[in-house]
């Protein structure tokens, strides 16, 4: 698409935007009175006006109906999460047998490493990327502990080539060939949460699967960002929040994938619980665990019913969009954000994108490197009522979304970003 730096076009975008109406769906933050400007999305999804009725739905269930709301409420809660399988199948490309939603993501990480982390003396290395998102690094070299090995020998970190900052495909893969069978698990984001860069998951699973380990991803950034196909893509596991970019609440239930090719495997070790206990006799109470088949086998609890209301809210607007005619605007939105910032005509001793330039690796977010005041520029947005958040050492993160942003908000942001880097405070 050509773009062109003005407002009148901006405002012709929003016009033609086939999605516009989803922004009525959502509350934007005010600052001084005023709608925000809210990039953010990619930290905390702003609130769908149905939340607040899904969650009192089921507070009017608890308060009528007592225990019975397990049975006879609205929706109930005894079968919560199977009315969230399929729309969250949908979002990241699986099938209803393949999703389960469950506890917290960091949880899920674990259950998971569980299940696909078993190494031997042999084979017992993770890749992972470096810089990866703390939890998820804790929770590598937490397990990696637990089976004995030490993290300095058994974490392999894919780093990006002197003075660049995002991953080269052909060197992730050459890295997974070089290491073969000391190679237990890869294990990484599915985009990364600092650069916005989007890993090639299907080219990694393939080459994963090729030297015989098993290969995993934290979607935190991905679900509701770009198309999915975890299925087609054979990933072995992947999990993600719901807080993100699926509007789901701080702090909301996680999403947890396990491949179809494992669904059927109870000799996979897992910690079990009784949720996750064959349905029919989970009420017998009798000794001996028994996994049902798919991910719903690897629930412990039962259900955390307010937030899974949010979410099942949440997920009826992704249903009602869909994810390829979101993908479709959030393209065009970052092209436009991308364009603007080159077009204020800094050098990059000032700002540098670092997220990939190539639309197919990244999704909605730029990470801009302020090599100049940073701080300053940051604080200057914030006062002008825009929300985006700021990394250290000295990175901006910028998410338009596609259910709630809009061309003009882009336009906003940048004519306050060329504001204070042009003219930034004397200190
Ligand atoms: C946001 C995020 C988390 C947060 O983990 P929680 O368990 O939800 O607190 C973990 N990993 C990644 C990659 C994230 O982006």
């Amino acid at each position: 698409m050509k773009y062109e730096n003005n407002i009148a076009f901006a405002q012709e975008l929003d016009k033609q935007d086939r999605l516009k109406h989803f922004r009525e769906q959502f509350y934007i933050p005010p600052v001084n009175g005023k709608d925000s400007i809210y990039l953010c999305g990619n930290s905390l999804g702003l609130q769908p006006k149905t939340a607040r009725a899904a969650v009192e739905q089921e507070f009017l269930d608890w308060q009528n109906l007592g225990v019975e709301g397990h049975f006879h409420g609205t929706n109930p809660w005894l079968h919560y999460h199977e009315y969230l399988e399929e729309k969250e199948a949908r979002v990241v490309g699986a099938r209803p047998f393949e999703v389960v939603v469950m506890n917290n993501l960091t949880t899920n990480l674990h259950l998971m490493l569980v299940s696909f982390y078993q190494p031997t003396p042999q084979r017992y290395k993770i890749i992972t990327e470096a810089g990866a998102f703390p939890s998820d690094q804790y929770a590598l070299e937490t397990q990696v502990k637990y089976h004995g090995f030490n993290p300095d020998d058994a974490i392999i970190e894919l780093s990006p080539r002197p003075g660049e900052y995002t991953l080269h495909t052909e060197d992730i893969l050459a890295t997974i060939e070089a290491h073969g069978s000391e190679v237990a698990l890869i294990m990484m984001g599915g985009i990364n949460y600092y650069t916005g860069q989007v890993f090639d998951m299907a080219a990694i699973t393939k080459a994963g699967h090729a030297i015989g380990a098993y290969v995993g991803f934290d979607l935190a950034h991905a679900a509701g960002n770009i198309v999915l196909n975890l299925h087609d893509w054979e990933v072995d596991f992947a999990v993600w929040c719901t807080y993100k970019y699926l509007n789901s609440g701080p702090g909301g239930v996680s999403g947890t994938f396990v491949h179809e090719n494992h669904g059927n495997n109870f000799s996979l070790p897992r910690f079990g619980g009784w949720w996750g206990h064959n349905k029919e006799e989970r009420f017998q109470m009798r000794k001996g665990f028994k996994p049902m088949a798919g991910a719903a086998g690897w629930q412990l609890s039962n259900a955390s019913i307010f937030t899974m209301a949010i979410h099942k809210a949440s997920l009826d607007i992704f249903d009602a969009a869909t994810m390829p005619a979101l993908r479709q605007k959030s393209e065009q939105l970052t092209g436009f954000l991308e364009y603007l910032i080159n077009d204020i005509g800094v050098g990059e001793d000032i700002l540098q994108i670092i997220t990939p330039s190539n639309p197919a690796q990244r999704g909605c977010q730029l990470s801009l490197l302020i090599n100049k005041n940073g701080r300053e520029v940051f604080q200057k947005l914030t006062d002008a009522g825009i929300i985006v958040d700021w990394r250290e050492p000295n990175v901006i993160r910028v998410a338009p979304t596609p259910l709630y942003n809009t061309f003009a908000d882009v336009f906003y942001f940048i004519q306050v970003l060329k504001g204070s880097l042009l003219q930034p405070k004397i200190k």
